[in-house]
């Protein structure tokens, strides 16, 4: 059985990993010219983890991982208003970067990965896809699964267009990393946060003397910038804090990651033998902070219902679907609820968050912020009862 993988992220890389022990014969297209480094910083437990477990990667996310149990919100000046201690809140979660989790991911990876290619064209039969790839080739596949993200150009051509399906939050954002001594030593292993209505900074250090920083802007208009440098001078450059060192150290354009803050809600995420996994179809924002661990678990409940399925892959696709919908819905609504704390729009509301935070600090209480993730998702990834093994004998 053939498959083609659109999209090298999270997602599509996951499911590569366990059709190719499956017996599958995959390959992937990614969009970029090389593998994609960048992101932000990840809150990684529940079924990803359990995922990862699964696929031996979790040594090597211990391995990289930030230890980062505490969040402060400052001033323009940098001095502390409030903050919250999250140790243990995770349980056997942990902080890693998207790209030393999509890199661990991708090591595991033995299907090719041609890059800069995308999809053209789609033709679905009943037993097979028919795919033209914008380098000129053309595929025969069993399976063409989406995994290329919340703009998906397979969900665009199997289901139309993007507005039908993304839901925008009314907020930008954008991310990336760079490197100073004096920036990382006053950061620290925190991760610190500055808010002013509308606008989110939040940083924090890396191995090397890095520093990732995030950026969160509200904007009713859901247009990207044409020029994203300009964009982040002009509303972040007046905020103080370490803002102006952080903006004049920016790395080019194309290393920075600027999008808007979307979630994707669709009825149905196949059609046929096409079928959309991550973000592409269920895509729950930044604000719900459990999209890596959600595009695993997606992967791994795909590649569970094809397993066994023979050439009945459709009905596989709708039982996929079927399992993860709830969860999927639930995690969406918290990230909805989340956003005005994490991004709050009014001085009254940043003064009611620093209230919350100061609570949050009581025993015990801090597990309340996550305790709707806590649950959500539970029992959807199943334990194998033997390790994962592939045709050549391989675990
Ligand atoms: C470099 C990078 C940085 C990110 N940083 C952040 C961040 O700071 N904050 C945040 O909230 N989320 C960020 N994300 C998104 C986050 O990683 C995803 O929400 C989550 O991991 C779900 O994974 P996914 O595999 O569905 O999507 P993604 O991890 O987004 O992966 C999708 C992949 O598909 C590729 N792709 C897209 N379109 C096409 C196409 N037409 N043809 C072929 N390939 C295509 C992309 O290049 C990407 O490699 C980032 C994603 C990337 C790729």
């Amino acid at each position: 059985m053939r498959a083609l993988i659109c999209g090298a992220g999270i997602a599509g890389l996951t499911l590569a990993w366990h059709l190719e022990r499956d017996g599958w014969d995959v390959k992937i297209v990614e969009r970029a010219p090389r593998f994609r480094h960048g992101g932000y910083m990840i809150d990684f437990y529940g079924p990803g983890m359990e995922v990862a477990k699964q696929m031996g990667i979790r040594p090597r996310l211990l391995a990289t991982q930030y230890p980062i149990d505490e969040v402060d919100y400052v001033n323009g000046e940098g001095r502390r208003t409030s903050g919250v201690t999250f140790t243990g809140v995770l349980g056997d979660g942990l902080n890693v970067m998207r790209e030393d989790l999509a890199q661990a991911l991708h090591d595991e990876v033995r299907s090719p990965i041609v890059y800069s290619t995308s999809i053209e064209s789609i033709r679905r039969h009943a037993d097979s896809v028919a795919v033209r790839l914008t380098d000129g080739t053309r595929e025969e596949v069993d399976l063409l699964v989406g995994a290329d993200g919340a703009h998906s150009r397979v969900r665009e051509l199997t289901f139309g267009p993007e507005e039908h399906f993304v839901r925008y939050l009314g907020r930008q954002t954008a991310a990336y990393t760079l490197k100073d001594e004096e920036l990382h030593r006053e950061i620290g292993m925190r991760f610190r946060s500055l808010t002013v209505p509308g606008l989110m900074v939040a940083a924090y250090s890396q191995r090397d003397d890095g520093l990732a920083v995030l950026f969160l802007r509200q904007e009713p208009d859901p247009r990207l910038p044409d020029d994203i440098v300009a964009e982040l001078t002009r509303h972040y450059g007046h905020l103080g804090w370490i803002l102006p060192k952080v903006l004049s150290l920016r790395p080019p354009a194309s290393e920075i990651y600027y999008d808007q803050v979307n979630q994707v809600e669709m009825d149905e995420w196949s059609k046929g033998r096409v079928v959309l996994i991550g973000d592409a179809c269920q895509a729950v924002s930044l604000f719900a902070g459990y999209g890596a661990s959600l595009a695993m678990a997606g992967a791994w409940v795909l590649a569970d219902e094809l397993r066994g399925a023979g050439r009945h892959v459709p009905g596989a696709l709708t039982r996929y679907h079927a399992r993860m919908a709830g969860p999927v819905a639930e995690i969406q609504r918290f990230g909805r609820q989340s956003l005005e704390w994490v991004a709050p729009g009014t001085r009254g509301r940043i003064v009611a968050r620093d209230m919350f935070m100061r609570l949050m600090n009581l025993p015990g209480a801090n597990r309340l912020m996550v305790a709707p993730l806590a649950t959500a998702g539970k029992g959807l990834i199943k334990p194998h009862s033997a390790p994962l093994i592939d045709q050549t004998g391989r675990a």
